[in-house]
């Protein structure tokens, strides 16, 4: 079972990437951000609590996030042999340090954190262009990755979305958040012996083929 920590700026693939090895190799795929998103759709306590912080481009506070992956983690086991990634997080070290313990207790560990990087201006095409099913989380993007009907989801048929935090002002935000409070958990993974980085530049299939080099075959479930 291998248990797989995504990092990386906003729009640099982790989701697509993460999208693609859960449909082809039946690796669960826990987004903070969908579920976050989510709950903000259905207007629950936890959506109304991080609506404006996800609008804003700053982090949800981590006792809510650390709170919600400990109740998602202990789900895990029931869903997925194959095992999970982590998308979206940690996105701070105090998370890190959370996530470190609740693995503690069930005595396993991370297998590897993969680093996905990739310059500030394709980070920004990336963003603009992408779109979103509301319904299932798959991402596309309108010239690299269109779906088969314009603006409609492959899967649902759901008009799909662009992400209100997508828009250049938060985008800049998103960026100085991720140097700030995220990019230190690149040395947090390294001293571990856990960081692999991986050049997120290219199209899709080049990407997934370098992410496999580094994580290892994985059995195929389902050909997508
Ligand atoms: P993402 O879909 O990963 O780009 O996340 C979208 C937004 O959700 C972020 O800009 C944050 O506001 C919030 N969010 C997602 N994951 C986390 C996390 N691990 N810690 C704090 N906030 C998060």
């Amino acid at each position: 079972m291998k248990r797989l920590v995504f990092l990386g700026p906003p729009g640099a693939g982790k989701g697509t990437q993460a999208n693609k090895l859960s449909e082809r190799y039946g690796l669960l795929q826990i987004s903070t951000g969908d579920i976050l998103r989510e709950a903000v759709q259905q207007a629950t306590p936890l959506g109304v609590q991080a609506q404006r912080y996800i609008s804003s481009g700053t982090l949800v506070p981590d006792e809510i996030v650390i709170g919600l992956i400990g109740e998602r983690l202990k789900k895990t086991s029931d869903q997925s042999n194959a095992g999970y990634i982590l998308d979206g997080f940690p996105r701070t070290v105090p998370q890190a340090e959370a996530l470190d313990k609740m693995l503690q207790n069930e005595r396993v560990s991370l297998d590897k954190v993969l680093s996905f990087s990739l310059g500030e201006t394709e980070l920004i095409r990336r963003l603009s262009g992408r779109r979103s099913c509301p319904s299932c989380h798959r991402i596309y993007h309108t010239e690299f990755n269109p779906p088969r009907k314009a603006g409609v989801c492959d899967r649902c048929q759901v008009a799909l979305v662009m992400r209100e935090d997508d828009k250049p002002e938060t985008v800049r935000e998103r960026f100085k958040v991720y140097h700030r409070q995220t990019e230190p958990l690149l040395d947090y993974y390294r001293k571990k012996g856990l960081l692999i980085e991986v050049n997120a530049g290219g199209s899709m299939e080049e990407v997934m083929k370098r992410v496999l080099q580094t994580i290892g075959d994985l059995p195929v479930v389902s050909k997508v």
